[in-house]
């Protein structure tokens, strides 16, 4: 496991499913971790979860689809840490129907939430990331933003959205040791793909040559290689984890 300890790192939806191995798994590799979401409940469950077996953790709230509880997170993770080393904007949701059908707010909610708040996060804690002169940002993208997906044309964009960011990002900010990169999962078994039902399910792993879905820790695992030294010359590279579902 590429070792993080000292390194402050900040994840967004580490309430659960591949938000919370995230935290789980850069606390492992030894980063102070400040686990944010809406739900304050399942933040403390982590947060012990990541005490008990040693590590260092505290929970934040944070609305990513509000510009005024972004700034207010900033600030309390900021106070607490002094800066933020590793951001994993994960936090991310889905509003599906087709184009035709769909309605102007499933749209703007979900560019609001998985673009836009991204957006937001990052230039809160960039300042200080800038002065430390080292720094890794981590969006957590999706293959739906590589390959598109019918009944997705809102996540679509905005998964694909995040790429674009992330590139023309990772040039404005590489002279100052900070890399900028994507992780694309690909069906990854968390609550968020639970709704799906047997023949959803049946046709999704008819995709996947490695024959099986993933799980958040093989998304987790390719978020702590991203953060760690070991991939200091990677910037601007969107890692896929999908068993072979897109090969890009
Ligand atoms: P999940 O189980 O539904 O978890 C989503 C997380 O995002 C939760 O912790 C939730 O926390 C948080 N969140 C949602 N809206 C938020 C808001 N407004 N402010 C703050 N936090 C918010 O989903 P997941 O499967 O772990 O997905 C995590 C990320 O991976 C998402 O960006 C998703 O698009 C992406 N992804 C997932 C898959 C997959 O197959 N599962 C595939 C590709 C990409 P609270 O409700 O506590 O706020």
């Amino acid at each position: 496991m590429p070792g993080l300890a000292g390194r402050i790192a900040l994840v967004t939806g580490a309430s659960q499913g591949i938000g919370r191995a995230c935290a789980l798994e850069l606390a492992a590799a030894g980063a102070t971790v400040a686990l944010a979401a809406r739900n304050q409940a399942r933040l403390s469950e982590a947060v012990s979860e990541i005490e008990t077996a040693g590590g260092k953790a505290a929970a934040f709230a944070l609305d990513v689809a509000s510009e005024e509880s972004i700034k207010s997170a900033a600030k309390a993770v900021l106070e607490r840490f002094g800066k933020v080393e590793i951001l994993v904007n994960n936090a991310g949701i889905t509003r599906d129907g087709l184009m035709l059908r769909m309605k102007r707010t499933d749209w703007d909610d979900i560019l609001t939430t998985n673009l836009t708040g991204a957006f937001l996060l990052t230039q809160a804690i960039l300042s200080p990331m800038l002065r430390n002169r080292w720094g890794r940002i981590i969006h957590i993208s999706s293959v739906v933003g590589r390959t598109g997906q019918a009944g997705q044309v809102n996540y679509a964009a905005s998964k694909a959205g995040l790429i674009g960011m992330m590139r023309a990002m990772a040039r404005e900010v590489a002279s100052r040791g900070i890399t900028v990169n994507a992780v694309a999962p690909g069906y990854i078994e968390t609550p968020m793909t639970a709704v799906l039902n047997e023949e959803q399910r049946k046709a999704m792993l008819a995709e996947i040559p490695l024959g099986r879905a993933g799980t958040d820790r093989d998304v987790a695992q390719a978020v702590a290689f991203l953060a760690s030294d070991d991939a200091a010359y990677i910037t601007g590279h969107v890692l896929d984890v999908n068993g072979g579902m897109f090969m890009g």
